[in-house]
């Protein structure tokens, strides 16, 4: 079966087609800066080696639905496409970002379904949106083709009350919805799956702590296989610092700038969102040019990675005290599966709590899973790529083999 993976951003969509019978990617690319004067493809063709062949674009993309028929042609490209007809494809995978409390799991689209995402535009109003847009033009595009939502807050679902709740007045839960979703569920839950295979636990007696470290960064606290705390909240701001975003902070600091910088909400959103976390304390938000940064000395920089890496441990140890005994620790995403640095930096100290990371495994490079952790450790310590697309690829396989 040929299957599909969207993740459509406001003015991006990003795509992989999948032979599911073997597993295969069959082709991916990137369409950018949709809407712009200038838009721009990047389109792969992987042979059976998983070599690439590329053809790039610049051309204006008006909007979502001319860009996916952009893609489908190139799919069917007589150099670098993949399939003779867009019927071929038989299912879509689309990531949507927040699926609320209402779902769960991958669920295969309808008209309800599509009224439901856009009923939760007020929790996600940068994603759910063009994510909609995404399904509407896919349903266009791929006519034959079953459609199904995988959310990025479904593993998050099974967080206990306690957990989940705000200590605010029980009418903006009740009313308002507002409550803690959490994000990457996909990532979180694809790399804690991985991990339990690679060390022969049942899933549904992991526990774990999985931490994503990408330009946007969260933790989650595993028991018996479910997600039963995370860092990030309502919203992708709290948590961990990122690339651009805060993450934790004291929420009065948002009445002294509306209140003493007469800064607007717009305004103070932005701050958090786009000009804090790294960006906010180095001047950047990539972690590549901070750490060459810090090993120039700069102090900023070290600055901006003593704070990233106390907060992740600050994290494990409190997921440490409420999970229980721990199988193991999941480093993930960019910055957790390439930097050895912010790995050691964020396992230092914590040899009491049976966590002790080998420097020379850490140094080591392989792919796939990596244990990193010393023989003495209670607790493995694991790299563990992600890979979201394979992820929405497999759970779409399932819903749409039924
Ligand atoms: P992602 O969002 O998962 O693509 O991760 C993006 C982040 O990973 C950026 O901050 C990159 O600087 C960081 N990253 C990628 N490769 C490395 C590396 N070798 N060392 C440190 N950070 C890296």
């Amino acid at each position: 079966m040929k299957l599909l993976v969207i993740n459509t951003g406001s003015s991006s969509i990003k795509y992989k087609l999948f032979d599911m019978e073997g597993k295969k990617v069959l082709s991916a690319g990137l369409v950018e800066r949709i809407g712009e004067e200038q838009g721009h493809i990047k389109h792969e063709r992987f042979s059976t080696e998983g070599k690439a062949e590329e053809k790039t674009e610049t051309l204006a993309i008006k909007d979502h639905r001319t860009g996916l028929k952009r893609v489908s042609a190139l799919l069917q490209d007589e150099q670098v496409g993949v399939i003779h007809n867009p019927d071929e494809i038989q299912a879509v995978g689309h990531r949507v970002v927040h699926g609320g409390s209402r779902f769960s799991e991958a669920v295969v689209i309808n008209a309800e379904v599509k009224e439901a995402i856009q009923r939760l535009i007020p929790l996600a109003p940068l994603h759910n949106p063009p994510n909609l847009e995404g399904i509407a033009v896919a349903e266009e595009v791929f006519p034959q083709a079953e459609q199904v939502a995988i959310f990025d807050t479904a593993f998050h679902q099974s967080m206990p009350d306690y957990a989940y709740r705000y200590a605010i007045p029980q009418k903006y839960y009740e009313e308002h919805r507002i409550r803690v979703y959490g994000m990457h569920g996909t990532s979180h839950q694809f790399v804690a799956h991985q991990a339990a295979s690679h060390l022969g636990i049942p899933m549904h007696k992991l526990s774990a702590i999985t931490i994503h470290l990408g330009n946007g960064c969260s933790m989650t606290a595993i028991k018996e296989g479910k997600s039963i705390d995370t860092s990030m909240g309502l919203s992708p701001l709290p948590g961990l610092m990122m690339g651009t975003r805060s993450g934790d902070i004291d929420p009065a600091i948002i009445f002294y700038m509306g209140t003493k910088l007469n800064m607007s909400i717009e305004e103070i959103d932005q701050e958090l969102n786009k000009q804090s976390g790294l960006k906010g304390i180095a001047g950047e938000n990539d972690m590549r040019a901070i750490i060459a940064r810090v090993e120039q000395g700069d102090q900023a920089a070290t600055l901006a990675l003593e704070m990233y890496t106390y907060r992740i441990k600050k994290y494990l140890g409190a997921y440490l005290a409420v999970i229980g005994p721990l199988d193991a620790i999941i480093f993930t995403a960019g910055v957790g599966e390439n930097s050895t640095m912010i790995r050691e930096k964020s396992c230092a100290g914590l040899e009491h709590l049976g966590i002790r990371l080998n420097p020379a495994k850490n140094l080591q490079k392989q792919k796939g899973i990596q244990e990193i952790q010393d023989e003495e450790s209670a607790v493995k310590i694991l790299v563990v790529p992600t890979d979201e697309e394979l992820s929405i690829a497999e759970q779409t396989y399932e819903l749409v083999r039924e």
